[in-house]
């Protein structure tokens, strides 16, 4: 489907769709279904021996995961994708198809709260150990490795404070090495990055994030070769991380307006980082965006927009963040990113709470930290808002 179509949005709206066969609709039914009918007893046996595609139980594959999963897969320029229960179900996924017991991890030591729990606390109880580290400088890499080294994991730009790896830099690293290279694109989107193109092995992603972008689903994709994609199913079919069908539907349906959402993200991130970066309430703005932002310079090569997240230091300390989060009123006050509507959080207060403080340090997680992800209301609505509540 849709090989003539080359234009990212033309992909996003008809990549994996086609009319209902049997009922002409033209978005896809909606298939509400734990398990699947065959035919004949052989046809069943023959599923089960690979000769045939479709489907014979949810949990192993549903045809709405597979609408989202050829619009992910389009859209990083991978061989496949695959649907998963949540962001998190992605990571261990994609982790526990390349790791066992004995293995060793480098992970940029900037990573979601919720990914580091599971490099840090759980992983190690199965053999599985990670260093963390800073790898904005990819030449750093050179000294954690071991010969027991299997996956190099990082985001980019990470969360919360936004810094960059060199994706390109580290991909070749790891690979004279012989290491995988994954990268967790939910902060930048397909749309605004795409590390397959850059070296990385394979994708995960948050789908509750930006891909869905209405703050109503949790889900959660990898995407990479065919052959890891494989791996992954393999894994995910004995874990259970299964997605359901109203979520993959509501996936899909979100999928369609990624490019037109991320774009107008891209634009409320870049003129409420201008906004505040010369407030004077505030001590530093990170977005990289922005001439001041480090990284500039690599976030214009490996970037093509810079998304909706920015976070900023507060002068005032607690006192000071707890009245400027109590008094905005278009943003909620409340975790996640990527939706149509603005969020704003304090990281040390829930998503980074249980990171132990000598990685909330290397990560430059503090507590006058504010995460603001704005969503696709106009810019200047935002910004008057952001205004009355540091005024
Ligand atoms: C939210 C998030 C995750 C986890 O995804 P869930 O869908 O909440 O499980 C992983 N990585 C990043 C960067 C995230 O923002």
């Amino acid at each position: 489907m849709a090989e003539t179509l080359k234009g990212l949005n033309s992909l996003l709206v008809h990549e994996g769709e086609a009319p209902d066969p049997v009922s002409g609709s033209v978005t896809s039914p909606i298939y509400q279904t734990s398990t699947f009918a065959f035919p004949t007893n052989q046809s069943m046996a023959d599923f089960m021996n690979e000769q045939k595609e479709g489907y014979i139980y949810t949990r192993l594959g549903n045809p709405n995961f597979t609408v989202a999963e050829a619009k992910i897969a389009k859209l990083e320029g991978a061989e496949k994708a695959l649907m998963l229960s949540s962001g998190m179900a992605a990571v261990a996924t994609a982790l526990m198809a390349l790791c066992g017991a004995g293995d060793h991890l480098i992970a940029h030591a900037d990573i979601y709260g919720g990914t580091f729990g599971l490099l840090h606390d759980l992983l190690p109880r199965f053999g599985v150990e990670t260093t963390f580290m800073d790898l904005r400088d990819p030449s750093a890499l050179r000294g954690a490795l071991r010969s027991e080294t299997k996956v190099v994991y990082l985001e980019t730009p990470s969360n919360p404070t936004l810094r960059l790896a060199d994706i390109a830099a580290i991909a070749e690293i790891a690979h004279r090495k012989g290491l995988r290279l994954i990268v967790d694109n939910t902060f930048a989107t397909p749309v605004n990055q795409r590390p397959l193109a850059l070296g990385a092995d394979a994708v995960v992603h948050s789908g509750t994030k930006y891909l869905n972008g209405h703050s109503d689903v949790i889900a959660g994709a990898v995407a990479g070769p065919a052959e890891f994609i494989l791996a992954c199913s393999d894994v995910a079919r004995k874990l259970g991380g299964t997605l359901n069908a109203f979520d993959a539907w509501l996936l899909g349906r979100g999928l369609k307006t990624l490019a037109l959402r991320v774009q107008k993200q891209n634009e409320n991130g870049q003129a409420v980082a201008e906004y505040l970066e010369g407030h004077p309430a505030i001590a530093e703005v990170l977005y990289p965006g922005l001439q001041s932002h480090p990284q500039h310079e690599l976030a214009k090569r490996q970037m093509k927009g810079f998304g909706g997240v920015l976070s900023v230091r507060l002068r005032g300390g607690q006192p000071a963040v707890d009245r400027f989060l109590d008094r905005v009123q278009l943003f909620g006050r409340a975790v996640s990113l990527g939706s149509v509507e603005s969020l704003i959080t304090q990281p040390v207060a829930a998503v980074h709470r249980f990171v132990p403080p000598e990685f909330q340090g290397m990560g430059g997680i503090t507590a006058d930290l504010v995460r603001i992800a704005v969503g696709i209301e106009d810019a200047e609505d935002l910004i008057r808002d952001l205004g009355q509540a540091l005024a």
